[in-house]
């Protein structure tokens, strides 16, 4: 069985493979539809975000389709910049333009007060079946960039109780504890449900 996942971007493919590699699944990517241009997210949620990149990928492609939208969530900030995470510098920035339009808003914001969420929802579309599932995981806005490893804010978003960033862990150890792995979990218990029906095993 194949599912295209719907995202052109590299990182966000690397760790739903990693998340979804036990099941008996071939995943393709947006790379794989060449001819599928940008899709406009114009939802006002992560969830309605992460419906029209799968149901929109399912229609062109005639296969099941998996997206993931995630945002950052940041106290301080009111909750911003959430499902504007992408382009919180500005229309095509890149992921360092936007870790330091961070740090420059959080720059006099003490560290007692620095908390943030990372928040995942994926959407599974088949054409009959509309699946979603959730994963957060809490954190806090470190005061400088720390790591060289992961992507988008990973380098600014330090976990207290492993005293690293996302940044300084591997993969592996980024996915134990991710929103993304922990969304991935949910989708695959949810795909688990309906096994039978959807042609999925899950490797021994
Ligand atoms: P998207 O809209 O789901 O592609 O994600 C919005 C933005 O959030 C991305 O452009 C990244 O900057 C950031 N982002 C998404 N997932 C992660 C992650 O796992 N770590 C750090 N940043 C992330």
């Amino acid at each position: 069985m194949k599912i295209v996942v719907a995202t052109h971007n590299k990182d966000k493919f690397k760790e739903l493979y990693h998340g979804l590699k036990s099941l008996k699944i071939k995943l393709l990517s947006l790379d794989d539809f060449p001819e599928i241009g940008e899709i406009i997210e114009d939802g006002k949620t992560l969830e309605e975000n992460a419906l029209i990149k799968a149901r929109t990928v399912n229609q062109l492609t005639s296969l099941p389709a998996i997206s993931d939208d995630t945002g950052l969530f940041v106290d301080a900030l009111n909750g911003d910049p959430g499902i504007y995470s992408a382009r919180y510098a500005g229309e095509n920035s890149t992921y360092l333009d936007n870790v330091n339009k961070m740090l420059h808003e959080m720059k006099n914001i003490p560290e007692g007060k620095r908390q943030a969420k990372f928040s995942t929802v994926m959407a599974y579309v088949d054409g009959k079946r509309e699946l979603i599932a959730e994963g957060f995981v809490k954190g806090i806005i470190s005061n400088k960039i720390k790591g060289i490893g992961g992507f988008g804010y990973d380098s600014i978003f330090y976990i207290r109780n492993k005293g690293k960033t996302f940044s300084e862990m591997s993969i592996e150890e980024k996915n134990l504890i991710s929103h993304r792995s922990r969304a991935i979990d949910a989708l695959k218990a949810k795909l688990a449900s309906n096994l039978s029906n959807l042609n999925i095993e899950e490797n021994a």
